[in-house]
């Protein structure tokens, strides 16, 4: 048995939590990204009909394991009412939004117009259709400052960046069309998505590349100089801002559960996703050497804007309410599953 498939034996246990939702039709907006790439390849694994449908403007084709695949831009009306009539979809998964903190300070109108505008465009296609369950991925960046910790979804709203916002926009948005429309969705507060495919046939890929492990294990790869540490005079332990990492696999499956959720209850909500275990830049550098055991050249940088010193999230809702049951909380194996399918060429 090769490392992958022991890995497996864990994964297919995701078939048998998801019992109730087999057979559905489910459109994967941004199914070609880091996420939703992860999640159609889960949707099969559990025996959905998957429709991509994405722009690859920051996606990649070859990350589609299946499905049918349609390229098409959110921004076009006319191509997302073609998607529509040509399926009936039971169920949207919306994963196509711009993500980075730092430059959507300095560009906001690539945020409001791609997450908030283009998004709009894709809930109107949905009430066109007649389409009526909606999975909203959005974060713990609506949130700003914590004003404590961990974070439950009772806490105040007051995102920092024009990300955050963007998304927090989104999630006020829904509730007008629930009750307008009766759109009934899921938010799903991710905080930080990390980690890659058990099997190995899927791998995080950004370009150009911002998030924190995937950075870390490239200088570990000696393919970048060092890591750059964004500030180390944040009020933390060893003044390094302390993140929630949670592995890509559990987040998709806190997905389809969501789906259960909708199909289940015909109710809207919202639930913070991550492991309640907060972990500081230096301390993923360390466990970065450790799983690759490499050295990972360190420089200190100043702080980037936007970054709150702590979030880390009370996901209790989730436990609770979906039966969500995260498998891969251990940093480490996150870490692992990152670095292992970091040095396959082919990925
Ligand atoms: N970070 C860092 N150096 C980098 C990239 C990220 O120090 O090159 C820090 C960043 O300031 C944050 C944490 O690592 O505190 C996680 O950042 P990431 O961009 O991965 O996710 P975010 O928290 O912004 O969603």
């Amino acid at each position: 048995m090769t490392y992958f498939d022991a890995q497996y034996t864990i994964h297919t246990e995701y078939t048998t939590l998801i019992g109730n939702i087999s057979m559905k039709t489910i459109l994967v907006v941004g199914g070609a990204g880091y996420i939703g790439s992860h999640m159609v390849k889960m949707l099969l694994e559990t025996e959905h009909h998957v429709v991509v449908f994405d722009n690859l403007s920051t996606g990649y084709r070859d990350a589609v394991l299946g499905g049918d695949f349609v390229f098409g831009d959110l921004a076009d009306r006319a191509s997302l009412a073609r998607l529509f009539s040509g399926y009936q979809f039971d169920g949207v998964m919306h994963f196509a939004s711009f993500i980075q903190v730092g430059e959507s300070i300095i560009q906001p109108d690539k945020y409001y117009q791609n997450n908030v505008a283009c998004t709009l465009n894709l809930l109107d296609a949905m009430v066109t259709a007649n389409v009526n369950h909606f999975i909203f991925s959005s974060t713990a960046a609506i949130f700003g400052e914590p004003q404590y910790t961990p974070i439950d979804e009772q806490h105040p709203k007051n995102p920092i960046n024009p990300y955050g916002l963007s998304k927090w926009m989104i999630e006020q948005i829904l509730a007008d069309y629930d009750r307008a429309y009766q759109l009934k969705s899921v938010c799903l507060r991710y905080f930080n998505a990390a980690g890659a495919d058990p099997m190995g046939q899927l791998r995080e890929r950004h370009n150009p590349e911002t998030h924190l492990i995937p950075l870390v294990l490239q200088a570990a790869k000696g393919q970048r100089e060092n890591i750059t540490i964004f500030g180390q005079d944040y009020d933390t332990p060893d003044g390094t801002c302390i993140r929630d990492y949670i592995h890509i696999n559990d987040l998709c499956q806190a997905h389809l559960l969501a789906l259960d959720y909708l199909f289940t209850y015909q109710s809207s909500a919202s639930f913070n996703l991550g492991n309640s275990a907060g972990f500081s830049v230096k301390q993923v550098i360390d466990i970065a050497k450790q799983v690759t055991a490499k050295s990972i050249p360190v420089h200190i940088g100043a702080r980037r804007e936007g970054d709150p010193a702590r979030l880390v999230a009370d996901a209790k809702l989730a436990r609770n309410q979906l039966n969500w049951q995260p498998q891969y909380t251990d940093l480490k194996t996150i870490i692992a599953h990152a670095w292992a399918t970091e040095q396959q060429v082919n990925l």
